[in-house]
């Protein structure tokens, strides 16, 4: 597998949207502890893993991350994939120094600038939804989008599991954040945009997978037009009633299937870049 990053431009021509590649172009295999390394110890604890730089606080994040992946599997997470990511990404380095004890419960959190980072049950729910479209099934590794980086978390999560992420930000100091918070994981397969994901991306497309942090009354177009056969579109949405719910769109041959599954609250998607 190459490691080299697709070739686009550093900034797009409209407006303010522009590419900014994350993190360091290439996976590291020795040096900085990269969120793979740890899935790689061995269960004997002959392989350490990897240490987290310290975050001043003593916090044994390895274990209480564990017990956090442990609770959601009890919680009926099973995607095995799913797991050893959440297991993987420190969920500690994507929250401000006062709230990372609180890092592993299951909640979400403010990131700033009104967002949050999602619970991690709604973000192992949401990619193990994303996971089952037939394009990803059965080991398939394709493209995803994300639409609201926010701090980056689940953008992390998602670059263990599937082969490239794009993940699009419409808050330009989120944007830096997540750059700044993504750096030293060093995921190569992971390119951070700046601009509005109302639109999509379409250089990026066909994707086997769109998944939105952000909820709105409707589902964009422009989504829809950039996912592929046999991909998923997984977003909060609002129905008639005004609940927002998950919901699971997936595109066949002929058509398209729509499942709306459980309520869940998720700030507001936006339009324009700000
Ligand atoms: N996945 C994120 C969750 C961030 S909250 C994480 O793990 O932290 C949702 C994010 O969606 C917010 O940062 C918000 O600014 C962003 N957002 C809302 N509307 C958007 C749009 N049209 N395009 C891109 N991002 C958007």
């Amino acid at each position: 597998m190459s490691h080299q990053r697709p070739r686009f431009p550093a900034r797009l021509g409209a407006g303010a949207q522009g590419v900014s590649p994350a993190p360091a172009p290439v996976v590291s295999r020795k040096g900085a502890p990269s969120a793979r390394s740890e899935v790689r110890s061995g269960p004997s604890g002959a392989t350490r893993p990897a240490v987290p730089r310290s975050t001043g606080l003593g916090l044994d994040s390895a274990a209480v991350r564990a017990r956090m992946v442990q609770r959601l599997a009890q919680g009926g997470v099973r995607h095995p994939a799913v797991l050893a990511a959440l297991s993987a990404v420190e969920r500690h380095r994507f929250v401000d120094t006062a709230l990372v004890n609180q890092a592993y419960e299951d909640t979400s959190l403010p990131i700033g600038l009104g967002q949050t980072i999602s619970k991690p049950s709604v973000v192992a729910r949401m990619v193990e939804l994303l996971l089952d479209a037939p394009l990803l099934a059965a080991g398939g590794r394709g493209r995803v989008l994300e639409i609201g980086t926010g701090c980056g978390y689940q953008a992390a999560v998602l670059a263990q599991v599937v082969a490239e992420v794009y993940s699009i930000e419409r808050l330009r100091a989120l944007h830096e954040k997540a750059r700044a918070n993504l750096r030293p994981l060093r995921l190569a397969n992971l390119h951070l945009l700046f601009g509005d994901g109302m639109v999509g991306y379409a250089r990026g497309a066909p994707y086997a997978g769109i998944i939105a942090a952000a909820g709105g009354d409707a589902v964009p177009p422009a989504w829809l037009e950039q996912i592929a056969v046999g991909g998923r579109l997984v977003a909060p949405c609002a129905a008639a009633d005004g609940v927002q719910n998950l919901v699971v769109m997936e595109r066949h041959a002929g058509g398209w299937t729509r499942r709306m599954l459980e309520p869940v609250l998720f700030v507001p998607l936006k339009s324009g870049t700000a």
